[in-house]
């Protein structure tokens, strides 16, 4: 930003406006649930728009955390005394609440891991590792976070296979018609994000693992940006692998889950040794744990495991449904009252398509770096940049944008802040006469 250019007292600009709209959620209500939206951020009221990158944690979640390690906190799995009982009880409780949450009774699915990022690593040392090689395929799209394409990519290296993409369309969405140029019987694995964590759009994915499974290739969904967003049901989806991280769902850092059916984890080889995830160990060699035991090699995220079950709960609580709603109103609301700004770009399809709580945008004349930071100074946490995503924005002919998004606890009033914020900074830069 250069400051010579500021104009520090812009004129005002008209704006069209919200319609009557109702939060399917009390936003406000909700917000108090959160304590650091109630401490000021450049001496404002924190608008935080910045959940798809990480989200906020309610009390519940912040209080279970406390309560399990002040008073029930031991390793897991190992220990015969009461806390050792007591914590492997809440880890492994966590587990089945997960399973639930995705709509599976088979707790045995679920692998706790660090993240997403984490999750799909392990699917590419163990699944990706042992089953492809030269002349395989990988299909991947160019919207992915790095997270689902990095890890592809060093795969496809490693073992010789061919790393493939579907082609997007040039607003960035999937290129559907184009998926049977790609998709022949050479593919063993296709991945992609369920919603793009830039465009906010969901893919096709019934057409896809139809599509997918017809040549014999597995499915791995990267959930990250869905599961923060509404109900996810893995049997109804249809897919062999799901990624998600706690810390976008209002839970904790530091844990995340891969969800794979039961068979396909038990066929799969460890992918990192250790305690845990052996049966015995001799000199020789080792054998291995049942899955999920087998994936979770060390002392695994306990008190972020107790965070995660109560984000479940206290999203449950609010209804999924609910929280789909309220996500897809604030982000088309956002969308809506971008897009009539003047020098306003929306990143992804038009304004009034859905999008699951997530609106990239940019700003001519304006670098999406300086935008972020005027919209900082009075307290709007937005993201700038190319949020992991350089390929899509390589496509899109972008350099970085800026990316606004949407949890429980936003309202429509800080849509009135994001508008405000982003016409005050093109005042200050002489956009908007
Ligand atoms: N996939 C998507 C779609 C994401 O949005 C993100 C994070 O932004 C990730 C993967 C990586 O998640 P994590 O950093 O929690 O591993």
């Amino acid at each position: 930003m250069n400051p010579s250019t500021l104009d520090l007292n812009p004129p005002p600009v008209a704006d069209p406006g919200s319609p009557v709209l109702t939060e399917p959620l009390d936003g406000a209500v909700v917000r108090a649930d959160f304590p650091i939206l109630a401490h000021e951020q450049n001496g404002q009221r924190l608008v935080y728009l910045d959940s798809a990158a990480s989200s906020q944690r309610p009390n519940a979640v912040l209080d279970a955390m406390r309560r399990y390690e002040t008073h029930s906190h031991a390793n897991v799995h190992r220990g015969v005394h009461r806390l050792a009982a007591e914590a492997t009880d809440l880890y492994e409780r966590a587990r089945t609440r997960v399973a639930a949450f995705l709509g599976t009774d088979d707790r045995r699915e679920v692998v706790f891991t660090s993240g997403t990022t984490a999750a799909i690593n392990l699917v590419a040392g163990s699944w990706g590792q042992d089953q492809l090689g030269p002349g395989d395929v990988i299909l991947v799209t160019p919207m992915e976070h790095h997270s689902n394409l990095v890890p592809w990519q060093l795969l496809s290296r490693r073992t010789g296979s061919e790393l493939r993409a579907i082609p997007l369309l040039p607003d960035g969405t999937l290129d559907l018609d184009a998926l049977p140029t790609v998709l022949d019987d050479r593919v063993r694995f296709v991945t992609m994000a369920h919603v793009s964590n830039t465009l906010g759009v969901t893919n096709p994915v019934a057409e896809v693992v139809a599509a997918a499974h017809a040549v014999g290739a597995k499915v791995l969904l990267d959930a990250a940006q869905s599961v923060p967003h509404g109900p996810v049901d893995v049997r109804g989806l249809d897919v062999d692998f799901l990624a998600f991280s706690g810390h976008k769902m209002l839970g904790p850092t530091g844990i995340g889950v891969l969800w794979a059916r039961h068979e396909l984890l038990e066929a799969m080889p460890p992918w990192q040794g250790g305690g845990e995830m052996i049966r015995r160990v001799t000199m020789e060699g080792s054998t291995w744990n049942d899955a999920p035991y087998r994936f979770e090699a060390g002392t695994p995220p306990i008190a972020q495991a107790v965070g995660l079950a109560a984000a479940v709960d206290y999203m449950q609580g609010l209804g999924m449904d609910r929280i789909a709603t309220h996500h897809r109103l604030l982000a088309g609301d956002a969308a809506r009252r971008l897009d009539a700004l003047p020098g306003l770009r929306l990143l992804g399809p038009a304004a009034d398509a859905a999008r699951e709580g997530v609106v990239s945008f940019t700003v001519d004349g304006l670098h999406a770096h300086d935008l972020a930071t005027i919209l900082d100074a009075r307290g709007i946490a937005v993201r700038a940049g190319h949020h992991c995503t350089m390929p899509l924005h390589d496509h899109l002919g972008v350099a970085a944008s800026t990316r606004a998004s949407f949890a429980v606890y936003n309202t429509l009033e800080d849509i009135d802040d994001l508008v405000e914020g982003v016409k005050h900074a093109q005042a200050m830069f002489g956009l908007n006469a």
